[in-house]
């Protein structure tokens, strides 16, 4: 039987049900959690953040995966509350999400010593805890991929193949190349996300179709950063598009047969650390999205395939490859 760690614990992989694979309970730029404006917000944090994954909950969401990496807002204990008031699993990651959220004590760390601190993190816990990681995050920096991103990267590939764990990454900018340091470290590219493929910083509807070509899943992961909902006081962020434009690029992937070859989520944070944010929470993927599937004609076994089983295939830890892989990949890369 398979198995997912989840912040509660390692759970099976029937126990899962309908996942959001991209979620933040909170995200802020590191240093956040070190900003006293929030512990003084935090009852409100808490209440808003219950709400919506209540309504999640009550709409049959069971588990969401926080893409949240080191230093970035992850508070096991936080989550903890959270996960038991609401019922909903947490997935907690490890990893960091771009090279440029890295805190400078990690910044110049070799490969094998930040593919440690994962291995750590997914089989002992996380920062003290016995709170198992179940992914690893990593992701592009703005400006695109940089050395530090691609020694994040190598070293989360690193720590998948030892654990059998996904990785989820932030933007799919630079797709290509980031499937290729997947593939020289050895990892299948069945294990891993592009993330963010409908955000409008960085359209490619070509790329997709190689991430789906070469057997990654394409992560259509920003759902709900609508532009119609920005407003004078609060705009819609420069990632956000028009819903109709989502669709149309999510349903030009399905047309081609592609459907078992992405994941759905809304990259939603229940409270962002440091921002005003346009109204969102992860509960549309089921409120709002699903129907909008439903009306361009996606049978119900494709939204069973996109929320329960593509996720399910993803999160379950594959059996673990280690070491020999990981040594000759250390000597060919030279770190
Ligand atoms: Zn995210």
């Amino acid at each position: 039987m398979g198995k997912i760690n989840t912040i509660q614990g390692a759970i099976a992989t029937e126990q899962l049900g309908i996942t959001a694979m991209h979620e933040h309970i909170g995200f802020g730029l590191p240093g956040c959690d070190l900003d006293t404006k929030w512990w003084e917000a935090r009852p409100k944090m808490l209440e808003v953040t219950i709400d919506k994954l209540r309504r999640f909950r009550e709409l049959g969401g069971q588990t969401i995966v926080d893409c949240t990496g080191i230093g970035t807002g992850r508070n096991i204990p936080y989550w903890q509350v959270v996960s038991q008031t609401t019922g909903v699993n947490i997935v907690a990651c490890t990893g960091f999400v771009s090279g440029d959220t890295v805190l400078p004590y990690f910044r110049d760390k070799s490969v094998e010593y930040l593919a440690d601190l994962f291995y750590h993190e997914i089989t002992v816990g996380i920062a003290g805890t016995n709170v198992k990681a179940g992914a690893v995050k990593v992701g592009v920096s703005r400006g695109g991929l940089s050395e530090l991103d691609e020694r994040v990267y190598r070293a989360a590939a690193r720590a998948a193949r030892a654990t059998g764990v996904p990785i989820l990454t932030h933007l799919s900018i630079n797709g290509d190349r980031q499937m290729d340091l997947f593939e020289t470290e050895g990892l299948p590219l069945d294990r891993v996300v592009i993330g963010h493929s409908d955000g409008a910083e960085g359209l490619d509807p070509e790329r997709d179709f190689r991430i789906a070509k070469r057997g990654a899943f394409v992560g259509y992961d920003t759902i709900g950063f609508d532009t119609e909902k920005g407003t004078p006081e609060v705009p819609a962020p420069f990632w956000a598009r028009p819903r109709k434009e989502r669709l149309d690029q999510v349903m030009d992937l399905f047309n081609a047969g592609y459907t078992n070859r992405a994941i759905i989520s809304c990259d939603a944070n229940c409270w962002a650390l440091g921002w005003a944010s346009t109204e969102h929470s992860v509960a549309e993927l089921l409120e709002v999205f699903v129907p909008d599937l439903k009306a361009r004609g996606v049978s119900d076994e494709t939204i069973e395939q996109l929320l329960i089983h593509t996720p399910a295939h993803l999160l379950t830890m594959k059996e673990p490859k280690p070491d020999r892989m990981r040594k000759a990949a250390a000597v060919s890369t030279g770190v």
